[in-house]
């Protein structure tokens, strides 16, 4: 009996899964092996809304194994003593594993080729997994990455993407490694109380309702705050329950302008994967300093906080604040306009706000947070790094009947229309006043701070 084991990490699925499929056809039996990763919870990356969304994800690729007649092991600890663990107790020769994007995951795969072939065992990383395209693979011939999107979508769309694989029929488990229960529903405390579901059932039935009802609008709808008409598979793609070459494949096979839109936003998650793991330190540092002499968080504390509680008087920026902290997920519209509230209005360093988003966001993931970050905050990829997104006249045109607004900002779900962006407006107008903050900043003095900190004027 040939055994090789498949260590599942962001890539929770068993269609179009690669190492599952070659573990699978050169191997008797194969061990699905997930570990709870001891480094990345004491890295404080564990927040809530992604530990119960990974449960999720984890019973249902047990479920979904079992249907195969085989079962997923769990571990907790080191995951390169796990991996030996399991291979010493099933004596597998082979170990599969999707190559990761993160500078995390590549010190993973190093630690667990040395001790695997010090052992006389095999690893074999896939591509293709994570990623449409492996960081790495396209590149600008006078540097190592790309750092403008516009180029390297060029490139990236004239890249053959592999075939998809269908999920297997059958799965073979050897009976004797242990494992730790599959994580029970509802036993995350401190998850955000309209928190979607997860796992890779979940997921194929979101696909299968996009690909018929939601891709061919997207194109018109995407910026819509209050149509919601955007796919939602973030979560999904960041736990790897949706494969993004398959996506890719069936958003092209639709056709149509909204395809094509959608693919042009997966290939921005590529994108950032690229730059993050050319420039690692981007996770922390500016990627392209603007000499930022940001107020500090003493001097900014009670703005920070209105920020974080929606509480800062502009109505779209504390609606997105609110779906943030109801749904652990916020509207891309809503996440520009909130990061530009914050690092451009309220002059507060960029690393603030995107703690605060990964301590929430269920999709939140270190190369897309922290590089959609610096692209607001202008210290990232954004060719006009000082634009200033005013958040009246955004939620005019993002929210025009201001439905967003009311459905998340209860105090104003009495004002009509697109009034409810302008809720100072509304003092002395007859009406009762709405129980609503004053702004924390005029938009002009906003401005202006940033301006002279950036030395435009
Ligand atoms: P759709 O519009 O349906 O797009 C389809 C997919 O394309 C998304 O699921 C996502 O994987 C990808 N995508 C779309 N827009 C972007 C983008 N700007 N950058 C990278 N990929 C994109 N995305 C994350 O996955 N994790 C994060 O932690 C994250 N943090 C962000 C922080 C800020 C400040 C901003 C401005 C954006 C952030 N994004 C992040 C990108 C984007 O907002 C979300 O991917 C998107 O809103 C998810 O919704 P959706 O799945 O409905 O997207």
């Amino acid at each position: 009996m040939t055994v090789a084991v498949v260590l599942f990490t962001a890539d929770l699925r068993l269609h179009d899964h690669p190492p599952l499929r070659a573990a699978l056809a050169s191997s008797d039996e194969i061990v699905p092996l997930f570990v709870h990763d001891r480094a990345i919870h004491e890295a404080g990356f564990a927040a809530p809304n992604r530990r119960a969304f990974l449960a999720d994800c984890l019973r249902d690729l047990d479920a979904g194994l079992r249907e195969r007649g085989g079962r997923l092991v769990i571990r907790s600890g080191d995951v390169v003593e796990e991996v030996g663990r399991v291979v010493s107790e099933t004596g597998a020769a082979d170990v599969h594993l999707a190559a990761g994007v993160s500078a995390y995951a590549h010190r993973r795969e190093e630690r667990l080729r040395e001790a695997l072939e010090s052992g006389g065992r095999r690893l074999h990383v896939h591509d293709g997994v994570v990623t449409a395209v492996a960081p790495g693979t396209v590149t600008p011939a006078a540097s190592g990455h790309f750092a403008v999107f516009t180029p390297y979508f060029r490139r990236w769309s004239a890249e053959r993407l592999r075939e998809t694989f269908a999920a297997p029929r059958t799965v073979r488990v050897p009976d004797g490694p242990g494992s730790e229960a599959v994580p029970a529903a509802g036993a995350v405390p401190g998850v955000s109380e309209g928190l979607a579901e997860g796992g890779e059932r979940q997921a194929r039935k979101q696909l299968t309702a996009w690909l018929r009802h939601g891709l061919a609008a997207y194109e018109e709808g995407h910026d819509d705050l209050s149509g919601d008409a955007t796919s939602r598979f973030s979560p999904h793609l960041h736990f790897g329950a949706l494969s993004p070459v398959e996506l890719v494949h069936r958003a092209r096979t639709a056709g149509g302008a909204g395809a094509e839109a959608f693919v042009r936003q997966l290939c921005w998650r590529d994108f950032h994967y690229q730059v993050l793991a050319a420039r690692p330190a981007a996770a922390r540092q500016d990627y392209r300093t603007r000499h930022d002499h940001w107020r500090s968080e003493a001097d900014a504390a009670g703005d920070i906080e209105a920020w974080r509680q929606g509480r800062t008087g502009y109505p779209v920026v504390d609606a997105a604040m609110r779906q943030l902290r109801h749904e652990g997920w916020m509207h891309n519209r809503g996440r520009l306009l909130t990061a530009g509230f914050l690092t451009k209005t309220l002059y507060v360093d960029w690393r603030i706000g995107a703690r605060h988003f990964l301590d929430l966001l269920v999709d939140g993931d270190v190369a897309n947070n922290q590089l959609n970050w610096q692209w607001m905050a202008g210290t990232g990829t954004d060719s006009r790094p000082n634009r200033v997104l005013n958040p009246v006249t955004q939620g005019k045109r993002y929210d025009p009947d201001g439905s967003y607004v009311r459905r998340w900002v209860p105090e104003l779900a009495a004002v009509p229309g697109s009034a409810v962006h302008e809720p100072w407006k509304l003092r002395g107008a007859g009406s009762a006043r709405p129980d609503y903050p004053e702004p924390v900043v005029e938009l002009a003095d906003g401005l202006a701070r940033f301006r002279q900190a950036r030395g435009l004027e």
